[in-house]
């Protein structure tokens, strides 16, 4: 296809000499680079008409799947629906061409801007202040996990040491916990899919005088309300620790209730999950993290200047023109969306935990588990079909994790689409599981070897002269 005719690589569709058009030679704009700055040869660039770098552009980017494409039904990551008038308010060239070293006196506006969105932040989740320093939901994390770590230091409470995580938790929880230098406490799930509070009497009766805090998500990663938050935030807070709020899922909440009053007393959000930004890829992000008052002082300082200012910018401009009625059916919707999806499929696929979920859910692979199709295969025939897939084998409770998150504003069609394929693909299972089994069929690029990849990434284009050589 396309890939053949305009080449890979634009190096491999360089013909010596080629050109696009050149500017007459004048003297504006020319500068006297000394000599110890210059080339001594000249840089190998491919050589094109503008055609060829044109179509060869437009094609790659065709071979990329986003929202702007089809529905993305990852989960776990809250793909929120990322209206178009947010990108166009945070590239107003007010804000855009900021600099971060420029006068003070010249940056009021924006201050005025950041200070807004605290604002609005504390009034959506009962906290008294945020800081807007990290970088991601991860970097948040941490930057919480530092000021409580500060605060029990503050208290001459040193041997805090270790952080509740319950078995459902996303990875970066742990992992932030470890990086703080603290160490994990693993509280279990309930078959309900729900802190387990037994078990986590006994780690409180077993530790409590080293518990530094307890991390929770909520709804929780497998999209489950937890219910019993008050009597966790005592049990924690009665030994000593505080309760952190990984924000990661906090859309569903919107306007309906809110963290601070829940006890927790620290969290983050990830503006660019549930405030929209465009994120696919790893980027970009903002993690900015909440406290009760009176822990404020233990901010640390995590990063210069005022963090990812665009995305902050999204997220003032989501929340300004959603307004205070409307933010409020962000979550049912959502949560409308993921149960309608779960409903329609649950005969075909495994639900390992039923009941209503919120905003995303999780099967457990086919229901009719002698195919021998895993949720790989459904996941990389998805892609023939047109749909990005779903998140898969996370969380790590079940063998063959299938997560599903629709996006509020998703209409009744584009679902019934995904539920239609969702279902020919069970179908297809039964009849033909080698069809299933060695898609994608209709991608550029057929099935990937994961571990190849992951272990021999070829990520320069000279080592993939020298390989194929
Ligand atoms: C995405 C996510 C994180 C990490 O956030 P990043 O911005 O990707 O660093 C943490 N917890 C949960 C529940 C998440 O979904």
């Amino acid at each position: 296809m396309n890939n053949r005719l305009y080449g890979n690589l634009i190096f491999e569709l360089s013909k010596e000499g080629r050109r696009g058009y050149s500017l007459p030679k004048n003297k504006f704009g020319q500068y006297e680079i000394p000599q110890q700055l210059r080339r001594q040869e000249d840089a190998k660039l491919p050589e094109c008409d503008e055609l060829t770098v044109v179509r060869h552009y437009t094609n790659l980017s065709q071979n990329n799947f986003g929202v702007d494409n089809g529905f993305y039904p990852l989960g776990s990551c809250t793909m929120k629906y990322n209206p178009k008038i947010n990108e166009e308010m945070a590239a107003l060239p007010q804000f855009q061409n900021l600099h971060p070293l420029q006068p003070e006196r010249t940056t009021e506006g924006a201050k005025e801007a950041i200070l807004m969105l605290e604002e609005l932040l504390c009034k959506l989740t009962g906290l008294a202040h945020f800081t807007f320093k990290p970088f991601a939901g991860a970097h948040g994390e941490l930057t919480g996990l530092m000021v409580i770590d500060n605060y029990h230091r503050s208290c001459g409470d040193e041997k805090r040491r270790k952080v509740v995580v319950p078995d459902s938790a996303h990875g970066t929880n742990p992992a932030s916990a470890a990086v703080c230098g603290l160490e994990i406490l693993e509280v279990k799930s309930t078959a309900e899919g729900l802190v387990d509070l037994v078990d986590l009497e006994r780690l409180v009766q077993l530790e409590g005088e080293n518990i530094a805090a307890m991390m929770m998500t909520n709804p929780n990663t497998l999209g489950l309300f937890e219910q019993q938050i008050p009597q966790i935030a005592k049990l924690i807070h009665d030994c000593g620790g505080l309760m952190y709020y990984d924000g990661a899922n906090l859309n569903p909440m919107l306007g309906v209730c809110r963290p601070g009053d829940m006890g927790f007393d620290v969290m983050h959000i990830n503006l660019h999950k549930t405030f929209s930004t465009p994120h696919g890829g790893g980027g970009p992000g903002s993690g900015p993290v909440g406290v009760r008052e009176g822990l404020q002082q233990f901010f640390p300082n995590v990063s210069p200047y005022q963090g990812n200012f665009a995305v902050m910018m999204r997220a003032l401009a989501y929340i300004v023109t959603l307004g205070r009625n409307q933010v409020k059916e962000v979550g049912p919707l959502a949560t409308l969306n993921a149960n309608y999806i779960k409903e329609s499929l649950k005969d075909v696929y495994e639900l390992p935990i039923d009941g209503l979920c919120c905003h995303e859910f999780v099967f457990d692979g086919l229901k009719d588990k002698s195919t021998g199709v895993t949720t790989m295969d459904i996941a990389k025939r998805l892609l023939d079909y047109g749909y990005h897939a779903p998140t898969i084998y996370f969380p790590l409770l079940f063998h063959e994790s299938l997560m599903i998150e629709p996006t509020e504003n998703e209409s009744k069609e584009t679902l019934d689409g995904f539920i239609d394929v969702m279902r020919r693909i069970a179908e297809e299972a039964k009849n033909d599981p080698d069809l299933v089994k060695s898609a994608p069929h209709h991608t550029p690029i057929g099935r990937v070897d994961d571990v190849l990849a992951a272990k021999h990434p070829i990520v320069t284009y000279k080592q993939m002269i020298n390989d194929n050589n």
